[in-house]
């Protein structure tokens, strides 16, 4: 069932968003060499207590799946997205996934960035990050009343393609707002003109996660993180959006 959101609940979700970007914000000061991502997480999860609001990833679990143990999932290099925040110590030139869900009084925003640690390795780690997040606008000018929710699917799909990369299949975007996974689903792949039509009131995380390479995973040991099976670079950028009678608008912002 897909729950169509009031302005005042939309009002709500803008609130948590905006801790949402803040402690994305966080995370991304906390991105420097010689810290572990353990230290991306806590910092975004202080920022997020902090402000009265609730980490949702934390305890997280669908399914028969291991309860999320942290904040953030935090994704280096070819682990494109649910990494787990571990020891690991960030290297220059890694890049780096931090997606995070905060909620307060029962609504929920998801947004998700790209960062690399200090300077570059290549162009095309840069040219990758870029790429997904300009996919996710690509799609956004498709999230409008009165489309179908395939049609924001094709224009990433579509972008990101012709830039000579690949979009996963197996995870895909999703209605937030009054929990952490609501439906429509939102694949980032597939013919435009199907699935349900966009309606105002539509809270959507959208949210393309890019493979520099093929587009085949594998699930970790840790039962979490996915990582890329050719062991090439993963990107992954994500927002809240509340589609309105004017457009789509960003929650997950300053
Ligand atoms: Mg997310």
């Amino acid at each position: 069932m897909i729950v169509l959101k009031s302005e005042r609940e939309i009002k709500k979700i803008k609130e948590a968003g905006h801790i949402v970007y803040l402690a994305l914000k966080a995370a991304e000061e906390a991105c420097v060499e010689g810290a572990t991502t353990k230290d991306v997480d806590k910092a975004a999860e202080d920022l997020i207590v902090a402000n009265g609001y609730n980490p949702s990833c934390k305890g997280f679990a669908e399914g028969d799946e291991i309860p999320f143990p942290a904040c953030c999932c935090v994704s280096v290099n070819d682990e494109i997205i649910h990494g787990i925040p571990t020891e690991r110590v960030l290297k220059n030139g890694d890049v780096v996934k931090v997606d995070i869900v905060a909620d307060k009084d029962g609504y929920f925003a998801d947004a998700a960035r790209t960062f690399i640690v200090g300077e570059p390795k290549d162009k095309e780690a840069v040219r990758l990050i870029e790429v997904t997040k300009q996919s996710f606008f690509e799609g956004l000018k498709f999230a409008k009343v009165g489309n179908r929710i395939s049609d924001i699917s094709h224009a990433i799909q579509e972008y990101v393609e012709k830039n000579g990369f690949s979009v996963l299949r197996e995870f895909q975007g999703h209605g937030v707002g009054i929990s952490m996974h609501e439906e429509p689903g939102i694949p980032n792949f597939g013919k435009p003109g199907k699935g349900p039509r966009i309606q105002e009131g539509m809270v959507l995380a959208i949210e393309p996660m890019v493979c520099q390479g093929e587009r085949y995973i594998m699930e970790s040991d840790d039962g979490w993180s996915i990582i890329t099976e050719d062991g090439m670079l993963g990107a992954h950028y994500e927002n809240t959006v509340a589609i309105t009678k004017n457009g789509p608008v960003i929650l997950t912002n300053d």
